[in-house]
């Protein structure tokens, strides 16, 4: 009899041990890193040098880099995509966004973690954050050095991200980004140094929040609608519509705007001086463009402050809209989404003020 009952409890000891070392220890959240590429999957020959190929390790790499993520979640992975995300396009933002809501419909997932470059990834979070259905936590990661790197800020931007990602106290708040500590809202994030490790800013809005070594503290909710509130969708799209942006300078030749035009763009974003201004033939090509039936958003270069309706450019008379905030990278992702919808520029400028 005694014999019977240690045999038992034996058996159950084991079951309990093949459970969690199979990951299936119920009592931790559920996070899905979704890898892209970038310089976080990229290596180099030497620790020391500054030439290196992004996206070249994959999915399984960056999560066996960080065995610790284990203490935090039952972590899972799959391999969107490898590239630099100088090379991330319409059609990888589809089937990543498209993935994402089929895993955050789940109840076997509590939150995603997305692996990019730092070079768009203000743009495909901003993409995301319009148009994935859910309050779970997305939360883009980077790194600017390699894997390969001495001193790779890769593995602790990994393990912050999964941080967030599986903390319930990221709910709500839209689509983020963790890189070096801080915590930052896609809609406000932008990159600012191309070199430095301490490159992402939040110019306007300021942080969500910090990741110390994984203990998250949360200072706000992003304010313009996102994610599941979103109007936006990528149900049934398969593919984006044509926005170029124009980068406006002194005297500025008006050919590109002309150009582009010719060769099918549905919008154009112009990158004005100052309050998105631009050259008097500048405005003369953007009328030219607009009596076409192209939709013209005006957005600023500078990379801080808002630019305005009829301050010096009279929008209601040209028949332009303003982007406000949002840079012209940005203002090109909601202006693809917007025109899935319409091209009449009172609702696109609707959209500016509310997203
Ligand atoms: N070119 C790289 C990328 O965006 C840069 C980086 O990740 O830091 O993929």
């Amino acid at each position: 009899m005694k014999f019977n009952k240690i045999v038992i409890v034996f058996i159950l000891a084991l079951i309990v041990a093949a459970g969690a070392w199979a990951g299936e220890d119920t009592d931790k959240p559920n996070v899905v890193i979704l890898a892209t590429g970038g310089t976080i999957a990229g290596s180099a020959e030497t620790q020391t040098q500054a030439g290196y190929t992004s996206g070249q390790v994959g999915v399984d790499v960056l999560i066996n880099a960080v065995p610790q993520i284990k203490e935090l979640a039952d972590v899972t992975g799959e391999q969107i995509s490898n590239v630099g995300s100088q090379d991330m396009s319409d059609a990888i933002w589809l089937t990543l966004a498209a993935r994402i809501n089929e895993l955050a419909a789940s109840d076997k997932v509590d939150g995603i973690v997305i692996t990019h470059g730092t070079d768009t990834i203000e743009e495909t979070g901003y993409f995301l954050n319009l148009v994935v259905k859910t309050d779970k936590p997305v939360v883009l990661t980077a790194a600017m050095r390699p894997s390969t790197a001495l001193s790779a800020d890769g593995p602790l931007n990994i393990f912050n991200a999964v941080a967030v990602a599986a903390d319930p106290e990221a709910k709500g708040r839209g689509v983020m980004v963790v890189t070096n500590d801080d915590i930052h809202g896609a809609r406000s994030i932008t990159k600012t140094s191309a070199t430095d490790v301490q490159t992402f800013m939040s110019p306007e809005r300021g942080l969500i929040g910090v990741s110390l070594y994984g203990v998250n503290r949360w200072f706000r909710y992003p304010y313009r609608t996102h994610t599941s509130k979103s109007e936006f969708s990528i149900e049934g799209v398969k593919a984006l519509p044509r926005v170029d942006v124009i980068y406006i300078t002194a005297d500025v030749s008006t050919d590109l705007i002309d150009c582009a035009v010719a060769n099918g763009a549905k919008a154009l974003v112009t990158a004005g001086v100052g309050n998105g201004n631009m050259t008097g033939p500048a405005l003369e090509a953007i009328k030219r463009a607009i009596a076409k039936g192209v939709v013209v958003v005006r957005a600023t270069r500078v990379p801080s402050g808002s630019v305005g309706r009829n301050v010096e450019v009279q929008d209601d008379e040209v028949g332009t809209a303003v982007s406000g905030e949002l840079s012209p990278a940005k203002a090109r992702v909601l202006l693809k989404l917007a025109l899935l919808k319409t091209t009449d520029v009172v609702a696109i400028q609707d959209y500016f003020d509310r997203y």
